[in-house]
């Protein structure tokens, strides 16, 4: 039973065709990476799949809806986009204790996330000193909150150190193996071979191939 159903989506920048008639599902219990170069389309696709960016054509669907970006969004879904919007002066606690209130989620839950990110003895600092590793953990923080039964990663591991990278990839499996449904992209091919068990890969906004890991690695 497929998730997420992306179907035949589109988007046009003007002149650019970003995201160009994607069709593909992705299913829970697994790890599915979606793999391309700079440019192809990633960010958009998810942009899409999180109703943040309007489709020029096609439709995403989750869990046989149109996913809407309303109040309560996080317990649904859950993503970590590249360039999060948090407030630099705020401390990564109150920037979760803010979400948590938004999206009605149980305030407790802040402190539950922050352990499990491993910033719960700088969650008291301001955003503004945090190292990138540090936002990417405030990010995943922010994705975990609502417990949600899908997360949209967008190049988790960009720019981390050998730790931070070990951490995130054994996290999406952790997520994937307790039955959730787990979309992380990157330009990585060598990553996504230890992340990923399914990949979608797209260039140009296209479909190129959508396999097991193992397969694309037979085929290329
Ligand atoms: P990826 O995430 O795979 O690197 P993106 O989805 O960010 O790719 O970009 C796909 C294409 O769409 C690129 O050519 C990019 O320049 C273009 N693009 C993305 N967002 C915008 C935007 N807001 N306005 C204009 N062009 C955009
Ligand atoms: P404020 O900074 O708004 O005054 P408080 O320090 O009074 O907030 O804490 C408000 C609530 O948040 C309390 O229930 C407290 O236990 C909890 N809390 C405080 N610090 C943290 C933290 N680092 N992580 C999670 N919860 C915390």
């Amino acid at each position: 039973v497929p998730v997420i159903e992306v179907r035949n989506l589109s988007k046009r920048y003007g002149g650019t065709v970003a995201v160009d008639g994607l069709t593909f599902t992705v299913r829970p219990g697994q790890v599915t990476g979606f793999l391309g170069p700079n440019g192809a389309g990633k960010s958009t696709t998810m942009r899409m799949m999180l109703d943040l960016e309007r489709p020029s054509g096609g439709q995403v669907l989750i869990n046989g809806s149109r996913y809407r970006l309303l109040p309560g969004p996080l317990r649904q879904v859950g993503a970590l986009l590249e360039a999060g919007a948090v407030h630099p002066g705020r401390s990564a606690y109150h920037h979760l204790l803010w979400l948590a209130q938004s999206n009605r989620i149980p305030t407790a839950r802040v402190r539950e996330v922050l352990e499990l990110v491993g910033l719960a003895d700088v969650a008291r600092k301001r955003v503004k000193g945090f190292s990138l590793g540090m936002g990417q953990r405030l990010g995943i923080a922010a994705a975990l909150l609502g417990d949600p039964p899908v997360l949209l990663f967008d190049e988790p591991v960009n720019g981390l150190d050998p730790e931070g990278v070990r951490w995130i990839r054994n996290l999406m499996k952790g997520l994937a193996a307790e039955g959730r449904t787990v979309f992380v992209s990157s330009h990585l091919m060598s990553e996504m071979a230890l992340t990923a068990e399914r990949l979608i890969v797209i260039g140009r906004g296209r479909l190129l191939a959508d396999t097991t890991v193992g397969g694309f690695i037979e085929a290329y």
